[in-house]
């Protein structure tokens, strides 16, 4: 049978930013635990390798001079300086031929790389991933610990600029409880394929062709057939 509605084959892509101690990162391995069909996109950065992070998972680690010859190549989809002054960039290659083969694509990105994204590509779903309050940042920033007052002063002057930037976005979640903000952000996900401008076409047989295989047809006749067959079953 063919189907009535033809949507879109291409996947979506999806940025995932949010303010400081948001707890994005928990969220986005969730969804994509849960979808098969979704991939986290891994960036590029020159920023120092930490403790605990790996090679090709967490990000691609290059140093600055190999980031700005990937500039100057054209390989990156968008890139910004995000923390004191460290490079943080998309592959362009990979996430186009994953977008096409009909994956949908996660961009855990900054406000900075959001916007240049939306820009080439408007049809990009931007989402933002709150803490409740600048008081639990306080209380999650202080549990994480291991960090010096500059760069703990730094992230609080970036959460303040970035809460400014939540206007630009499609949708905002508050992530005070970690499964409810994976469930938003998955339907999120959802709703945005029910959008009626992912249809690409909408086929309806003829309807005179239709009624007319109905009254006379098989199916008709079928329908008669099976119901009399289950009449007689179950005397
Ligand atoms: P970190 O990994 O140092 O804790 O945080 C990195 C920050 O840079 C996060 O805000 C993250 O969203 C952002 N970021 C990570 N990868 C990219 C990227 O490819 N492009 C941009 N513009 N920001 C990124």
């Amino acid at each position: 049978m063919d189907n009535m509605i033809k949507t879109k084959k291409r996947g979506s892509l999806i940025i995932i930013s949010g303010t400081t101690c948001a707890g994005k990162g928990s969220v986005i391995k969730k969804v994509i635990e849960h979808n098969n069909n979704m991939t986290l996109s891994i960036s590029y950065t020159s920023r120092q390798m930490r403790k605990g992070e790996v090679e090709g998972i967490d990000y691609y680690f290059i140093t600055r001079e190999e980031f700005e010859q990937k500039i100057a190549n054209g390989d990156l989809l968008e890139y910004a300086k995000v923390r004191y002054g460290e490079y943080f960039g998309t592959p362009k290659d990979k996430i186009e031929d994953l977008l096409n083969s009909g994956k949908d694509v996660i961009l855990e990105i900054d406000v900075q790389g959001a916007k240049q994204v939306k820009e080439i590509l408007p049809e990009t779903i931007l989402i933002f991933i709150v803490a409740p309050s600048m008081s639990e940042i306080k209380r999650r920033i202080k549990a994480r610990g291991a960090e010096t007052n500059e760069q703990i002063l730094d992230r609080f002057e970036t959460a303040y600029r970035e809460i400014n930037e939540i206007p630009k976005y499609n949708y905002i979640v508050v992530n005070d409880n970690l499964d409810d903000a994976v469930k938003k952000v998955e339907s999120i996900i959802v709703s945005e394929k029910c959008r009626v401008d992912r249809i690409e076409e909408i086929y309806v047989e003829n309807k005179e062709e239709i009624i007319h295989e109905f009254l006379m047809g098989k199916e008709y006749d079928n329908s008669i057939k099976t119901i009399n067959d289950a009449i007689k079953n179950t005397k």
